[in-house]
């Protein structure tokens, strides 16, 4: 059982609307186990969209179009599909007392454009909306299949679920499922991580066990390692990818922050939880991004008592104490978390300066950062850093990397002077 997505609208062709239908139903359909090998975009115009649909049912088993389907002159993939099928469009009349029904509750006046929403190709099932106006449609073609659902993502989301994602399922007979898990980095090139997965990536490469690794980067957010399993059953696949997942963290070490949607900011959240500590910023460079990232997890006011954003060198100086001196300097990163944590009254003092371009400044060069860390207890760090990319890109790798050595720190704190 094969299926490919259509997604239908102009706006998606211009850029205006990021496809993001087709990406959710590409990771649905691999989670149920139908191969998807292709996803195509079409605009609103009758002729391309019946060629599009044509080409997709001589390739496919199955199509799912999305778009297209609600009251306006350029939704018109209702008509396209009648034309494919060869079938007369008819009036469905639940699903036109249905929309009387929903416009009647919202207190207004139906439109002879939304009684079209009620059409159906002849020998197709209308699938009920729960949102919305636009019905969707599950419309046989011999021993093939169309599915037609809504552009509006949560709707859309709403009907693959309940109708679509099931029928499919039950047309496939027994399937196997396909599972990922993501484990993200900070801290190492994208050429170090494959150096050290390589002894494993050879193994599976080898084995028939059909796990497949791949590294995905980015400037700002780290590495991503995608470890993704074909297997007869979810907890079969979530075996698998436990096992995967401890064999990757024993090579990549305390470079992992977290796997799937675990976030930087959450990993220093727990580790601050867990060591009963309190956090106060110093920002420089960042002017504010660390404590901006900090704030996104639920109950950040337990261990973050807040973020003095100090970008002139006098505020440095007169609110939290940097000596006289250069303040893009490991000591004045140093001053700065001393300062934060005495202002703040926190366990813990992270301050953050550096040079974030275009120019370089009092002779430092862009990209240079310093951070400093004063806590628990008495013990001090300081470190420098050399980061690339534009001015936003430096800012945000700062941030980042200020997160990352205070996750560090907390979960693997120097002994006690
Ligand atoms: P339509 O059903 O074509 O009238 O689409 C209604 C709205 O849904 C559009 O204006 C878009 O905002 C959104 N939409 C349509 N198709 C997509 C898609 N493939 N991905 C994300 N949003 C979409
Ligand atoms: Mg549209």
């Amino acid at each position: 059982m094969n299926a490919e997505v259509l997604a239908v609208g102009t706006e998606l062709l211009l850029g205006q609307t990021v496809d993001t239908n087709s990406a959710w139903l590409g990771e649905r359909l691999a989670l149920a186990g139908i191969d998807c090998h292709l996803q195509v975009k079409v605009g609103d115009n009758h002729d391309r969209i019946v060629a599009a649909l044509r080409a997709a049912l001589g390739r496919a088993d199955a199509v799912i179009v999305c778009g297209g389907l609600g009251p306006t002159h350029d939704d018109i993939t209702r008509e396209a599909i009648a034309e494919v099928v060869g079938a007369p469009l008819v009036p469905d009349p639940v699903v036109l007392a249905r929309i009387r029904e929903m416009f009647a509750e919202r207190g207004r006046t139906m439109s002879a454009n939304n009684a079209r929403q009620a059409e159906v190709p002849l020998g197709a099932r209308p699938i009920p909306q729960v949102r919305g106006t636009a019905p969707g449609l599950i419309c046989p073609v011999g021993d093939k299949v169309i599915y037609a659902l809504p552009g509006p993502p949560h709707e859309m989301r709403e009907m693959a679920s309940r109708e679509v994602l099931p029928d499919l399922v039950a047309r496939a007979g027994p399937v196997s499922v396909i599972a990922s898990r993501v484990l993200r980095i900070w801290g190492l090139a994208e050429s170090r991580v494959a150096e050290l997965l390589n002894p494993r990536i050879e193994v599976l490469q080898g084995a028939a066990g059909g796990v497949t690794v791949a590294l995905l980067a980015s400037s700002t957010e780290g590495i991503r390692v995608r470890l993704t399993v074909r297997a007869h059953s979810p907890s079969e696949a979530g075996t698998v990818l436990d096992g995967e997942e401890a064999a990757a963290r024993a090579l990549l070490g305390d470079s992992v922050f977290g796997v799937d949607d675990q976030t930087m900011e959450g990993a220093v959240g727990a580790a601050l939880v867990a060591g009963g500590l309190t956090l106060g910023l110093a920002e420089s460079v960042t002017g504010g991004m660390v404590a901006s990232r900090l704030v996104r997890v639920a109950g950040a006011s337990a261990w973050l008592a807040g973020s003095v954003v100090a970008y002139s060198a006098e505020v440095k100086r007169s609110v939290l104490g940097v000596p006289e001196g250069p303040v893009v300097s490991a000591p004045a990163a140093l001053a700065m978390a001393w300062g934060a944590r005495e202002v703040l009254g926190a366990g813990i003092g992270v301050g953050v300066t550096g040079v974030a371009g275009p120019a370089s400044e009092e002779g430092v060069p862009v990209g240079t950062v310093f951070c400093g860390l004063v806590g628990p207890h008495s013990a001090t760090e300081s470190v420098r850093l050399s980061l690339g990319g534009d001015r936003d890109q430096i800012r945000q790798a700062a941030t980042m990397s200020v997160l990352d050595l205070l996750r560090r720190r907390l979960t693997h704190p120097p002994d006690r002077p």
